[in-house]
């Protein structure tokens, strides 16, 4: 058994509580008291606010390795698209697990203590197969592992570049033959380890028809992982599937049967009402990616309506523009202050509950997001004492307005230690970035 005493810490309510001692047997947490004043002897002092783990539930990890090429010169959503699909016929098995260990602790590092890895560069350039055909998705697994983190495999099924059009280029990359082949590779992944787990995407209506993706529903559903696909990010998407199918991408889904609550959608950037109505009552998930759709200039999705509509949320970095839960919980609610002209639509509260225990859900970890019994002891302390949150009033709101990655001193993943006094324990994290990221270029 480990003792944490936690000087302040996030417990769910509106406000963080003082003085919380939590016990771990293993990787789960036994009892969580609250009002212990000082710390008793013996137990591992935790100073500052303690939150849950957060979950990163959208990432390509090899995107990572476009941070600072692709943010200049004039272009969309599209013309960065064909940048990143030059990087991704550039990797391969063991460049790919380099870069995904430190992108992984990077998350670590930034307080991730899961990750939903929406893993679809799947094949040999050119999309012959490796030998073991899930090559690379096992590499993303040893990575998750390496850096301490636990790791949803999210793979994907992507089978045409664009309505009816074969896929071209690195696109070639990413498919399967049919949705068929798309399970048969699935299933041959097995058993992960403990730190890991399956599950699947649909890549987007864009690259699975209507009949595939009512495949890939009901194999998920028999298999009761999560499914997740992108939705509704880009205008043109919407209106290339209504030309297509006389539906939006939501109502696709539905008529595929696959919104439920094992379902994710991506980004839900350009929803209607009637899309969110839809996925509410499904009970579904949406995970918000904000720093991406910034900087991919996708618009700002209506949370508040989507939460009110009754779908859950997530946050997620998606393209890792920056690796940071801190501002994507911030710009959850700023970014609708800028659209609607009102503030205060989401508290601090609801915020993290999206980055920790939404987020959890949302990949099929519902033991992890919240410091309670029976939950995996997953801590993460945020330092009061530096300058952008010292002197605040509410350690809570500061936290989540103010606070950054960077103020992430320790992080306890599953009852291991991961992060202390700021740095990561196994991986010298900016050295393996920059290393690898090189190596990916040349
Ligand atoms: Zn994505």
């Amino acid at each position: 058994v480990t003792a944490y005493w936690c000087e302040l810490a996030w417990l769910g309510g509106e406000r963080a509580e003082a003085g919380v001692l939590a016990e771990a047997d293993g990787a789960f947490l036994s009892s969580v008291e609250t009002g212990v004043a000082t710390a008793p002897q013996g137990t591992t002092v935790l100073r500052g606010l303690t939150l849950p783990g957060f979950c990163n539930a959208h990432s390509h990890a090899f995107h990572r390795a476009l941070r600072g090429r692709v943010q200049s010169g004039h272009g969309s959503f599209w013309t960065w698209r064909e940048q990143m699909y030059e990087l991704a016929d550039s990797l391969g098995p063991d460049s790919y697990r380099a870069l995904a260990r430190a992108v992984f602790a990077e998350m670590a590092l930034a307080g991730m203590t899961a990750v939903g890895e929406f893993h679809y560069l799947h094949h040999r350039p050119g999309g012959s197969p490796y030998e073991d055909p899930n090559e690379t998705g096992r590499a993303l697994v040893q990575a998750a592992a390496e850096a301490g983190i636990r790791i949803t495999l999210i793979d994907t099924c992507y089978l045409e570049g664009g309505e009816g059009r074969k896929p071209e280029g690195a696109q070639r990359r990413f498919a399967d033959r049919d949705a068929e082949a798309w399970t048969k590779r699935v299933d041959s992944l097995g058993d992960l380890g403990p730190h890991a787990r399956t599950g699947a995407a649909i890549h987007s209506v864009r690259a699975v028809g209507p009949a595939e993706c009512a495949t890939v529903a009901t194999w998920t559903g028999q298999r009761s992982i999560p499914l997740h696909a992108h939705v509704s990010e880009q205008p043109a998407e919407n209106e290339a599937c209504e030309a297509a199918h006389g539906l939006t991408p939501t109502g696709v889904l539905a008529a595929a049967g696959a919104l439920n609550e094992r379902f994710t959608a991506v980004h839900f950037t350009h929803s209607s009402e009637r899309d969110r109505a839809e996925l509410g009552s499904a009970g579904a998930t949406v995970c918000l990616c904000p720093t991406t759709e910034r900087d991919l200039g996708d618009g700002v999705g209506a949370a508040r309506a989507i939460a009110d509509a009754g779908a859950s949320l997530s946050l997620g970095s998606d393209s890792h523009a920056v690796i940071d839960h801190f501002v994507e919980m911030s710009a959850t609610e700023l970014d609708q202050r800028l659209v609607t002209g009102e503030r205060g639509l989401h508290s601090s509260s609801e915020l993290l509950g999206a980055a920790t225990l939404g987020g959890h859900h949302s990949i099929g970890w519902p033991e992890a997001g919240t410091i309670a019994p029976g939950s995996l002891c997953d801590l993460v302390t945020v330092s009061l004492d530096g300058v952008r949150l010292a002197g605040a009033h509410d350690a809570l709101d500061a936290t989540v307005f103010a606070g950054a990655a960077c103020d992430v001193r320790s992080v306890v993943a599953g009852g291991q230690e991961v992060v202390r006094d700021g740095a990561h324990l196994m991986i010298d994290v900016a050295t393996e970035l920059r290393e690898t990221i090189a190596e990916v270029w040349t």
